[in-house]
């Protein structure tokens, strides 16, 4: 498949992204690893005029640690570099965990975190090539005016997929967003709008340059989970991601929270501190699970019943919480006195 023309651009540093961004507002699109960009200009899901590449800022690179920002991430910063970190594995395991699962290690290699962040959704009947989309009546996704998942529905229900989101926004996650007159801090969870024709609140002049990430408190434990077909290589047909904070003797949980991707086109985050407080064993009942899991609703997608993902989603927070809690009782006593 080829590329369609545009023009490349690759400016040395920010002032430049921005001043390019205001001048050609609307034709650029913004190149990170370039992994899911390239297929969306193969397939003619976008045709900018302009590529801009943002591999000539090495300041978005970084990986770095603050006692008390916490972890502070370059947008440029590589899923191969974040999922190896043994700091982060460590402190921010479920952020480790989502990284290392995304696609494969050469995809990982040139995928960064900015870009996942940034993901578009998808959907069995978008992510396609031009000729096998020409088959089929246009979508509300690509400015058409129906929908083939759901049968008269008056919406776009593509799917959000990143696997790093669920892990972002448990850990309470920032991103720092900058246009060309200043910059904004926004929530992780407060990025994605819910639409499936344009997930996040990005604007067509702004560009997400860094993601902070606080320290968690002691006897604490995160946890990602990926419900997939294949090993590698496959988008989460449901993600999960926990995290427990227990009391001081790690006997029981005082606070927790769940974020879920794979449902729909918005990241779900659950804060789950006043039903599970007091809990003294990793066990979510099924009324727990059912009050947990009230704002999931999925719909039939790319061959997976609505029943089943329900099902599985009931599966995938028990593990992820059962595997946070672990993780919170063991944590090391040297990261605990560090931290406190
Ligand atoms: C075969 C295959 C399998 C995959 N499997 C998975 C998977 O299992 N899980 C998963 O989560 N993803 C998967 N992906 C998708 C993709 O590889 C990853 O999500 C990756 O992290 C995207 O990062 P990137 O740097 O390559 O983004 P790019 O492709 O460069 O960009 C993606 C989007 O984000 C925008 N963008 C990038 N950086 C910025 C920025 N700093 N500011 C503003 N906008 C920005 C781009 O304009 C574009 O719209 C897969 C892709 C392929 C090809
Ligand atoms: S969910 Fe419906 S509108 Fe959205 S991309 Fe798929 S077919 Fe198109």
């Amino acid at each position: 498949m080829s590329l369609p023309e545009f023009n490349y651009l690759s400016p040395p540093d920010l002032k430049a992204v921005c001043d390019l961004l205001r001048e050609f507002k609307g034709q650029i699109a913004l190149c990170a690893g370039g992994t899911e960009l390239v297929m969306h200009l193969k397939h003619r899901l976008k045709s900018p005029g302009y590529l801009l590449s943002l591999k000539n800022l090495p300041d978005l690179k970084t990986l770095r640690f603050d006692p008390e920002a916490g972890l502070i991430l370059g947008a440029m910063c590589a899923l191969k570099d974040l999922s190896a970190d043994t700091r982060v594995k460590s402190r921010w395991t479920a952020l480790a965990q989502g990284a290392e699962q995304v696609a494969s290690p050469q995809v990982r290699n040139r995928a960064t975190i900015g870009g996942n962040v940034c993901l578009d959704t998808r959907c069995w009947y978008y992510n396609r090539s031009k000729q096998w989309r020409s088959t089929f009546p246009v979508c509300f996704k690509a400015r058409g005016d129906q929908c083939h998942v759901v049968k008269g529905g008056r919406q776009c229900y593509a799917l959000f997929q990143a696997d790093t989101v669920p892990g972002l926004m448990i850990l309470k996650a920032k991103l720092k967003i900058v246009h060309s007159d200043g910059e904004r801090m926004i929530p992780v969870e407060a990025f994605y709008s819910g639409l499936g024709e344009t997930p996040n609140l990005l604007s067509d002049q702004e560009v997400l340059t860094e993601i902070h990430v606080p320290p968690l408190p002691p006897r604490s434990g995160t946890s990602y989970v990926k419900y997939k077909q294949r090993s590698v290589l496959e988008f989460p047909l449901l993600g999960v991601a926990s995290r427990v904070t227990l009391d001081g003797e790690g006997k029981y949980c005082r606070e927790a929270g769940f974020g879920i991707i794979g449902h729909s086109s918005k990241p779900l985050l659950i804060e789950a501190g006043e039903t599970l407080n007091g809990l003294d064993e990793p066990v979510l009942t099924d009324d727990i699970l059912e009050h947990l899991l009230r704002e999931v609703k999925p719909v039939k997608h790319m061959g997976v019943t609505a029943s089943l993902k329900r099902r599985m989603a009931r599966v995938f927070v028990q593990n992820a919480f059962s595997e946070a809690w672990k993780q919170a009782r063991s944590q090391r006593a040297d990261i605990i006195q560090e931290e406190s």
